[in-house]
């Protein structure tokens, strides 16, 4: 068999690691930040009778302007959206790679902060973008001093600012949005993929009115726990749309994908039920983290990066051996580690107490 390396493949690809978080079967899965808990029976066969309805159509390509999806998730939004406004893909993934197709490319720069979400440089990288990453400060807090700055020097195509910030759980105030929108004359992407579980209401979706080049991605894989369906979104203007309909595949989103989003977003209230549960979890962990001596970064998300840990790929291991898999994102002394149902937080710290006090 030929490696990789022995194919024609693109020079910018030469080399490169794919994307790979490691899907073990583990009876607690914590690593990839989804919503552990599933989803209730009544929805399932309400999302069941929808696609049944859609197969009975399934000889004929899906609705290519997914409208009637669209109109559901700018009833979720609020803030006076319409449909024109939002898109959808299979994935904010697909999202943030139709921004880069669109808005990057050769000759190109996007601009982010790091530590942030690896898909990013992989998604520049894919699309021949070149790419910047800003070293956030101690504990990974954004001012808009910092990103002002960052700007005007790398002078970016596009920016991406996650909020709240995957893997550190930093919240990223509204005055760094509007400053750094402000500062740039590319467009600005926030990727809110965790904005559900933030208390605050800091969602960029307030400041969208009159400023074009604001990009705002969400996704149904965290909060509404939906993360196998694939189904990821944005808002913006709807001169945004109009770009992302040069660069995506015809009929990107299948008639399935369209009927189970729809049924579930019918159901928003209900979907988003753990919500509450899962933050009241979160600050459960953030202060038995504390009470055993660890350092929590503070976190507006379902995950929390837990710091002072002297040796973070051996407590990995420990965990796995006990059935927990959490995430090593390769920040020294850290590991990240999403936030569960209460049986599964309890089995974290219990683990973790124990595996520093036998040491
Ligand atoms: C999980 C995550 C996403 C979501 O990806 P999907 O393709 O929608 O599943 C996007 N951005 C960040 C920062 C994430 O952590």
């Amino acid at each position: 068999m030929a490696e990789l390396n022995d194919l024609p493949i693109r020079d910018s690809l030469k080399g490169r690691a794919p994307y790979g978080a490691p899907q073990l079967h583990v009876p607690v899965a914590l690593n990839v930040n989804e919503n552990t808990h599933e989803i209730s029976e009544s929805i399932l066969v309400d999302i069941i009778s929808r696609l049944a309805i859609a197969l009975k159509a399934i000889n004929r390509y899906p609705d290519r302007e997914f409208t009637q999806l669209r109109l559901a998730l700018a009833k979720y939004l609020g803030h006076d959206l319409n449909e024109t406004q939002l898109w959808a893909a299979n994935g904010s993934n697909e999202i943030l790679q139709q921004i880069f197709m669109a808005f990057g490319g050769p000759g190109r720069k996007a601009l982010s902060f790091s530590p942030t979400y690896s898909m990013y440089s992989l998604i520049a990288s894919s699309t021949d973008t070149a790419y910047v990453e800003i070293q956030r400060p101690e504990r990974f807090e954004l001012s808009a001093g910092l990103v002002v700055e960052a700007i005007r020097e790398h002078q970016p195509d596009i920016t991406i600012i996650c909020s709240p910030n995957n893997p550190t759980g930093t919240p990223v105030s509204l005055d760094v949005i509007e400053a750094a929108y402000a500062a740039t004359s590319g467009v600005l992407v926030v990727d809110e993929a965790y904005a559900e579980f933030s208390l605050n209401d800091d969602s960029a979706l307030s400041l969208l009115d009159g400023r074009e080049r604001l990009l705002i991605s969400r996704t149904m894989s965290k909060a509404f726990a939906f993360a196998g369906a694939r189904v990821g979104y944005l808002a913006s203007d709807a001169a945004v749309c109009d770009a992302m309909r040069l660069v995506r595949l015809p009929y990107h989103l299948s008639a399935l994908t369209q009927a189970a989003a729809e049924a579930a977003l019918a159901h928003s209230h209900e979907m988003l039920r753990t919500v509450e549960e899962i933050r009241e979890q979160r600050d459960r962990l953030y202060v038995a983290f504390q009470d055993i001596g660890l350092d929590p970064y503070r976190s507006d998300a379902n995950f929390i990066l837990v710091g002072g840990l002297e040796n973070p790929d051996q407590m990995w291991t420990a965990l796995l051996e006990r059935g927990i898999l959490v995430r090593n994102v390769g920040i020294p002394q850290t590991l990240r580690i999403t936030v569960g149902t209460e049986e599964e937080t309890s089995a974290v710290i219990s683990a973790i107490t124990d595996l520093l006090s036998s040491k």
